[in-house]
């Protein structure tokens, strides 16, 4: 038995699956010891898979069985594989034996068969011959034709690295050129592949993996949206010749089983991914690829509480492999390491081609108002009418699904409250329900209040989607409009079928949610509306106006990526703020710039570190309880800042009550080892759960 060995063990009088981790510290009683069951036939888990896992359980706090439990998400994927029989004949020429049964023009005709071929399964032969199972059962019996146990073949086929690559552009060419020379060095590094939106960063980086191909290694790419990326995936096919192997919460079990081993045993080279797919046990991995670098998807929030881009960096050190991080709009971590040198970089300022960056325009929604319950400007109307009659697509952005964010009664002021959580209902009228954004608590939308009883008097207050494209169908009624959610583009099938509409120009207006910022590439689009563009900065939290900044840049990315240029009109009430006139100067620089310093006069991150514990449970007089006695026992210091306990802003969610503490501190604090040491010291009960969120993203 080897550390790595994945084995069968008791435990208690269950039978567990499990990792050889090393020798054991001799801490336990010997009589206590039991003997494994045995090793399961499975490649071992690499050494550096294991070394990673012990490094995310230490740097997330949370414990190792936690993160190796990622590593072996498929309990099945141990069982040996089903073995795949073959035929073949029994003497290569199938001639120099006495058959000793009759030849039948059936029998002939397999054993000519089998002759010309290699090993054959059985449903081939039948179908190639027109022989029926009887027949080759037949000819096994007379020892003339044997059968093979094979191990399944696998279900990956390696790329094709002679496809040749489009004429790249000079700068697309360098920055292809530079991205390769780290692959090919060997070891680690982390390249920023910074590029505005439609500059060609698939395909530069697409040349990076070719070269990591060529030297017999695998590589993973991670998306923040895989079901999402219809588009990208046909550009990966056509490029590599193959299917990757995907990994993410839509593959099905079977294929969740032949993908892990398939990755196991090295023979699926190229893995595209979510953030789960980075804890895969890679058999020989040589890059690592992050896509959208900046996307907070990549934050996984409950479980083990991790960004997978923090993590792929970790993974890269660990593994002395090149990571390359793509964003047009890259983090102020991700800067921060570049201005530091940590990170290298690698520019493309242009979009591919004759495209152009969007202009970005401000509309001054307190001048050029809207009707009374409207939303849409009398200046944006026009360009949509106009964008219309020339026979081009618009797109208007607005990050709020269902009907209305709030709904209450016009005669007694109720509000609709979810149960479980601190948050108002919304109201989705397609479905005739209210809804909790946060639980997934539903409830049908009433006709009378049930608060006073009035009839009819409930009132939608503020747009989401669905009443905008109620607005925009009754302004242009002769137009095909969609909305696009997550409430109805769920799965890969239906936004693969959303884009084709939009790519064959069936959709003439796309209404919808953040799910359309991300990198499609629409060549007919040329106006992008976002509705309200002071959305996402009312929230206020740290990254608010990096967020609200990111999102809004990658929205106005979608216009006018063909040869028409594109505009964006940014509707909002306070042209003056900052993030607002970044985005419409198309100054990142100056916005960074201004972010970064503002961080820097706080001590927060990339500057400071910053860790949060949420404190939760099913009695609030417990939860304060507990809470107030963590506080007590808060470390103090030079530079060490906790806030808290206080109220998270969802006090309370699913059904538990939540108490946050937020910690800053400096860089060179071991944030972890203090918090360990801190709540060493604090008993809670086993009905109060005490969560570790390290580099905290979400403050609610
Ligand atoms: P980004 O990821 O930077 O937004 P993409 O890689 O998606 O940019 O490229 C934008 C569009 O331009 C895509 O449709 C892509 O196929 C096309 N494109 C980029 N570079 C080239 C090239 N060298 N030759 C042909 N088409 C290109
Ligand atoms: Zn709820």
């Amino acid at each position: 038995m080897q550390p790595g060995d994945f084995v069968e063990i008791p435990l208690g009088r269950q039978t567990q699956r499990g990792v050889v981790w090393g020798k054991a510290k001799g801490d336990v009683d010997p009589a206590k010891l039991r003997e494994i069951y045995g090793v399961l036939q499975v490649p071992p888990m690499a050494e550096v898979t294991r070394k990673f896992i012990d490094w995310v359980s230490a740097y997330t706090m949370s414990p190792q069985g936690a993160v190796l439990r990622m590593a072996m998400s498929v309990p099945d994927a141990l069982e040996p594989p089903k073995p795949v029989f073959r035929f073949t004949l029994a003497q290569p020429d199938g001639e120099s034996t006495d058959p000793g049964i009759r030849m039948t023009p059936p029998r002939k005709r397999v054993m000519a068969f089998l002759r010309d071929h290699p090993p054959m399964e059985q449903a081939d032969i039948m179908r190639e011959t027109g022989a029926g199972a009887s027949v080759i059962k037949g000819l096994v019996e007379a020892g003339i034709v044997r059968r093979l146990m094979v191990a399944p073949p696998s279900p990956f086929n390696p790329p094709d690295l002679d496809i040749p690559r489009p004429h790249l552009s000079e700068a697309q060419e360098n920055a292809a050129n530079e991205l390769c020379r780290k692959v090919a060095d060997d070891g680690f590094s982390v390249t920023l592949l910074d590029g505005v939106t439609g500059s060609g960063k698939t395909e530069v980086y697409f040349e990076a993996i070719r070269i990591a191909l060529e030297t017999g290694k695998q590589v993973v790419v991670l998306l923040p949206e895989i079901a999402l990326s219809a588009q990208w995936l046909q550009r990966f096919r056509d490029r590599f010749g193959v299917e990757p192997a995907l990994w993410h919460s839509e593959v099905g079990q079977a294929r969740r089983r032949e993908t892990w081993r398939a990755v196991a045993d090295g023979s699926a080279r190229l893995v595209v991914g979510a953030r789960s797919g980075l804890f895969l046990p890679y058999a020989n991995l040589g890059l690592i690829v992050v896509d959208e670098e900046h996307e907070h998807a990549f934050k996984q929030e409950d479980g083990v509480i991790y960004h997978a881009r923090d993590m792929a960096v970790a993974r890269g050190h660990i593994g002395a492999i090149p990571v390359i991080l793509a964003s047009a709009t890259p983090s102020l971590e991700t800067l921060a390491n570049v201005e530091a040198g940590r990170y290298g970089t690698v520019e493309l300022s242009e979009r591919h081609g004759v495209a152009v960056l969007p202009s970005v325009e401000i509309v001054d929604i307190r001048q050029d108002r809207p009707e009374r319950q409207r939303w849409i400007t009398p200046t944006l109307k026009k360009r949509l009418a106009e964008t219309f009659a020339a026979g081009e697509q618009a797109m208007l952005f607005l990050n709020r699904r269902g009907y209305a964010p709030l709904t209450l009664c016009r005669t007694c002021g109720h509000r609709f409250q979810c149960p479980n959580c601190t948050a108002w209902l919304v109201e989705h009228r397609a479905w005739g329900k209210l809804q909790c954004h946060h639980c997934g608590y539903t409830a049908k939308t009433p006709d009378t209040c049930p608060a006073c009883g009035a009839e009819e008097k409930l009132s939608a207050c503020g747009p989401g989607v669905e009443r905008l494209y109620e607005e925009a169908v009754e302004t242009f009624p002769q137009l095909r409009i969609e909305v696009a959610t997550s409430d109805n583009i769920a799965g890969p099938k239906a936004a693969a079928a959303l884009i084709d509409r939009v790519h064959n120009h069936e959709v003439d207006l796309l209404i919808g949610t953040q799910i359309l910022a991300k990198g499609y590439h629409f060549p007919m689009l040329t106006l992008v509306g976002v509705v309200d563009a002071d959305l996402g900065l009312a929230g206020g939290d740290l990254r608010a106006a990096e967020r609200s900044y990111q999102l809004m840049t990658q929205v106005a990315g979608r216009a006018g990526r063909g040869d028409r240029p594109g505009t964006v009109l940014l509707q909002t009430a306070d042209p003056s703020n900052r993030v607002i006139k970044a985005i419409a100067a198309g100054d990142r620089d100056a916005f960074n710039e201004v972010e970064l310093s503002q961080r820097l006069t706080h001590g927060m991150p990339p500057h400071g570190r910053l860790a949060a514990l949420i404190i939760s449970g099913k009695k609030e007089n417990e939860v304060d309880e507990a809470a107030w006695r963590i506080g007590r026992a808060a470390p103090r210091g030079d530079g060490i800042m906790v806030l808290g306990p206080a109220p998270a802003p969802l006090s309370l969610l699913r059904g538990r009550y939540r108490r946050r503490f937020l910690i800053r501190t400096d860089k060179q604090v071991r944030l972890q080892a203090m918090i360990h040491d801190w709540l060493a010291k604090v008993k809670t009960p086993s009905s109060v759960r005490v969560q570790i969120d390290i580099d905290p993203y979400s403050f609610m």
